[in-house]
């Protein structure tokens, strides 16, 4: 499928897009484990090298089965391009090293994953580039914190662990208004569930290694946007920078990619079914999940996904010593922060992916020591249910 891409609906393109068959006419996507490609002569490799002519040079920044893998997910977020990285905070670092001079600044929610914070506090700020945070939801706070040397907006939707929506279309135009870009991290939806870019965002990041493989097998990241924003600069950091995917995880990703829709609907469906479970029982006190009419930003989900995602939330009674209790109770859930995977996950994020924060700031981003975060797989969700009774 080379052409008229945009033709075809999301689950079609996540199987056909981006195959490009060989001469050897296979139908399965081929892995091309070489570390350099061979010219047919001296003019070629000059031409290749000066980018006069299209092609492969050396798997650091250009490999087919990587390739197939771009195409792919580019096609999925409705993009001209992706670069694929070996991790999701490479594809974050290589975003802001490839966009970001000294003296720049980013507006970002606080909501977001905790490395990302690292990130951006402890390295990016080591070349003069500083990052304000606001609360995800709150549009003024955004706004007033935007100066003249703001570059983008950075946020994740829904934020992790509390299931916050951020508005996606308010804030490219906040963004638009003030001359930024704005960065969404797709990680928790995937585009099965929202499109970004659709909603006038700039630049879409993505951790591979969450639901895209959805198996819980590889590292890897991408960085999806216009040819223009990251065909040069970002390519760049890629290209002499090294933070480069290996085919073999490509291909991983390739495949996760063809059932990523009705994974997605699945996780949603299991998940839905287990919060709506989760706010009847005695022991829970509050439920975060985008679905449930009690959340918040219930209706803007509904307009900006087409399905509220699989991760769930819950708040229950008696502390840290009652969730650790609850957590080392189950069976079926793995006791791991990892998230989007077939497998469901269990964690404190209060003494996990939460713990460098300071008392003040766990109790300012909603962290209570009682809470507990699900990553909801695809068991049978009875099994789930059981799994959690305590
Ligand atoms: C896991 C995660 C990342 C980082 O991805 P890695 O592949 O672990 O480097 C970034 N953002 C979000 C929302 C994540 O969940």
């Amino acid at each position: 499928m080379a052409h008229k891409e945009n033709e075809y609906s999301l689950q079609t393109l996540a199987i056909r897009a981006g195959h490009h068959r060989t001469a050897e006419s296979e139908h399965g996507e081929p892995i091309f484990p070489t570390s350099s490609f061979v010219f047919d002569n001296a003019a070629q490799a000059a031409a290749r090298f000066s980018d006069e002519e299209p092609g492969n040079i050396y798997s650091r920044f250009t490999n087919p089965t990587v390739r197939i893998f771009e195409e792919r997910l580019a096609a999925l977020e409705g993009a001209e391009r992706c670069i694929a990285t070996s991790s999701g905070m490479s594809a974050i670092l290589s975003t802001c090293l490839g966009l970001l001079k000294q003296g720049d600044h980013i507006v970002s929610s606080r909501s977001i994953f905790g490395t990302t914070v690292g990130l951006f506090n402890g390295i990016i700020s080591k070349f003069g580039i500083e990052t304000s945070f606001v609360p995800s939801t709150d549009l003024s706070a955004w706004e007033a914190a935007i100066q003249p040397g703001t570059k983008f907006l950075f946020l994740e939707t829904p934020s992790n662990p509390l299931t916050e929506i951020a508005d996606i279309k308010a804030l490219a135009d906040l963004a638009h208004s003030r001359g930024c870009l704005l960065v969404v991290d797709n990680c928790f939806c995937t585009p099965a569930l929202q499109r970004p870019l659709t909603l006038g965002a700039d630049i879409v990041i993505h951790s591979a290694t969450k639901y895209l493989d959805g198996q819980g097998r590889c590292i890897g990241g991408a960085i999806v946007g216009s040819e223009e924003l990251i065909g040069g600069s970002v390519f760049g950091i890629l290209r002499t920078g090294g933070t480069t995917m290996s085919p073999f995880n490509a291909w991983v990703f390739l495949k996760g990619l063809e059932t990523l829709s009705i994974r997605m609907k699945a996780h949603c469906e299991n998940a839905s079914i287990l919060a709506n479970w989760l706010q009847e029982q005695s022991f829970v006190k509050h439920v975060h999940y985008p679905g449930l009419k009690t959340h918040p930003q219930h209706e803007l989900a509904k307009q900006q996904q087409s399905g509220f995602g699989g991760i769930v939330s819950f708040e229950i009674d008696g502390g840290k010593k009652a969730a650790w209790n609850l957590i080392d109770s189950t069976n079926v859930f793995s006791i791991t922060a990892n998230l989007g995977d077939t497998k469901s996950t269990i964690t404190h994020p209060g003494t996990t992916t939460h713990w460098k924060l300071t008392d003040k700031e766990r109790k300012e981003a909603g962290i209570t020591e009682g809470l507990i975060r699900l990553s909801v797989g695809l068991e049978d969700v009875d099994d789930l249910k059981r799994d959690l009774i305590i």
